[in-house]
């Protein structure tokens, strides 16, 4: 027994909940499968316009990734701007960006306008450069995301970091504006309560098994959804399992790849002392690819940190997470960790989110880890795609849509290829940590 807790630190303001209703409905305008982010992000605008919205979740709202993250809001984008042009030209990834910039707005404008009470903070994002060149690119991205999007990001060399953090380990950063943190579970648990106040029916402890494709020779064609509940047919399904996919949806299943993704809570070590070490009260990450990220606690008194799981064994695992701890604040060698927690996280294989439509259903999805923003705007226009239907301007489309949505031979949603790829991963960090 280490007296560690494997709940997420925010369980204890939120934890996750059940709902139930009284009678099974036999039919709903709207089936969505999982309960986080996405599928809220969904059935809110859906039971607003008036549509009758089932949500259907296996296990308890807030047991997947929407309670378990970091909850900074980044809304990334894992591919560079110039990977994106590359790839798609220069119009469609400011495209990609654009929308990332209006999703993050969106998500602040919905939580200040619905008066959700999930310690939003606008409090910016710093990421650490570990050696010089990372700094050079970070002022490329600068001038970019200044110029081409008008969002505020600054470099600053070492010299001007006790302004935000005090550590060693970097040789500068990057500080943007437009990003900043919320507690990810009272996040989840506001949405939850404004999808029941507009008569959203939730119903956990029930597992979608199949979904089967509406008769389209019939004057009502309905989809046909197996749960282990029952039987329920509906006009349209909304697939929002993302990272938490099972073999009831081997589409998806077959597109995704599920990552694990953990975090620690350190014990509470007094706002003085996390304001010391984080001047800037910001939320923070690393010019990485394994880099971590970290937080301090909405009330200013702990330090919340998370990075990709890249061993099997819990304990090696969190030792490893403390060791990113004390490599950024080595002052912190002898504090107590509380809480370490896991949950997954999905990359699509050309780690862009989707908004992917097949046989009928709509499958927002694929967040590459920076789901707080994307899940619910993507679940949000999964919604207007339905909408569409009652009124053509409802869906004002998405950069996201259309991309293919590609598979792996052999591959059925076990990846087994992981640790080679994090192997990879790892080796190319060792040369931006070492090489400075
Ligand atoms: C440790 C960690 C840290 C993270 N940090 C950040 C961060 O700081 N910033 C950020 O932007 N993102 C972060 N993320 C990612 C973010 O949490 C996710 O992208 C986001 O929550 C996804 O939301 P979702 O609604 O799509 O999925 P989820 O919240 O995972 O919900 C999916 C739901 O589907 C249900 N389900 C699955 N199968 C079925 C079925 N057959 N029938 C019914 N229901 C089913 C599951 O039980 C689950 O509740 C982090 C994730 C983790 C795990």
């Amino acid at each position: 027994m280490t007296g560690i807790s494997a709940d997420p630190y925010w369980w204890q303001a939120a934890p996750p909940q059940d709902f139930h209703i009284e009678h099974w409905p036999e039919r709903t305008d709207v089936v969505i499968i999982g309960g986080g982010y996405t599928g809220f992000g969904a059935a809110i605008p859906l039971a607003r316009a008036g549509l009758d919205v089932v949500v259907l979740e296996r296990d308890q709202i807030g047991a997947g990734a929407s309670t378990r993250n970091g909850g900074i809001t980044s809304g990334n984008l894992r591919l560079s701007f110039d990977d994106l042009i590359k790839k798609f030209g220069a119009e469609k990834a400011t495209a990609f960006y654009q929308e990332a910039k209006a999703a993050r707005a969106d998500l602040a404008q919905f939580i200040t306008s619905e008066k959700i009470d999930c310690d939003l903070q606008q409090c910016g994002r710093m990421v650490g450069a570990l050696r010089s060149e990372s700094l050079d690119s970070m002022k490329r991205d600068a001038e970019r995301l200044t110029k081409l999007l008008d969002i505020e990001a600054t470099v600053y060399d070492r010299a001007s970091l006790p302004d935000y953090i005090d550590t060693s380990r970097y040789c500068g950063g990057m500080m943007r504006d437009d990003i900043g943190g919320i507690h990810p579970a009272k996040l989840l648990a506001g949405m939850c309560q404004i999808a029941r106040q507009a008569s959203v029916k939730i119903v956990t402890q029930t597992k979608v098994i199949a979904v089967s494709q509406p008769n389209t020779s019939s004057p009502t064609p309905e989809f046909r959804i197996e749960t282990s509940r029952g039987i329920i047919r509906a006009g349209h399904v909304i697939s929002a399992t993302n990272a938490y996919t099972d073999a009831g949806q081997p589409w998806l299943r077959r597109r995704l790849v599920p990552v694990i993704s953990e975090m620690i809570a350190t014990e509470e070590l007094g706002e003085n002392m996390v304001r010391s070490l984080m001047p800037g009260l910001n939320m923070y990450g690393e010019a990485l690819q394994l880099g971590h990220y970290y937080r301090p606690s909405p009330d200013g008194k702990r330090i919340l940190l998370g990075g990709r799981r890249m061993s099997p064994n819990p304990a090696m695992a969190r030792k490893r997470l403390v060791r990113g701890l004390t490599s950024i604040f080595p002052q912190l060698a002898d504090i107590t960790i509380t809480n370490h927690w896991f949950g997954f996280v999905a990359f699509p294989f050309d780690q862009l989110p989707k908004l992917a439509v097949h046989d009928g259903v709509i499958y927002p999805s694929g967040y590459c880890g920076s789901g707080t923003v994307w899940a619910r705007w993507l679940g949000q226009k999964a919604a207007h795609m339905v909408l569409a239907d009652l009124d053509e301007n409802a869906f004002q489309g998405s950069a996201f849509q259309g991309i293919p949505f590609r598979t792996m031979p052999f591959y059925s949603g076990d990846p087994w290829f992981l640790p080679l790829a994090m192997g990879l991963y790892a080796i190319q960090d060792k040369f931006k940590t070492t090489s400075k």
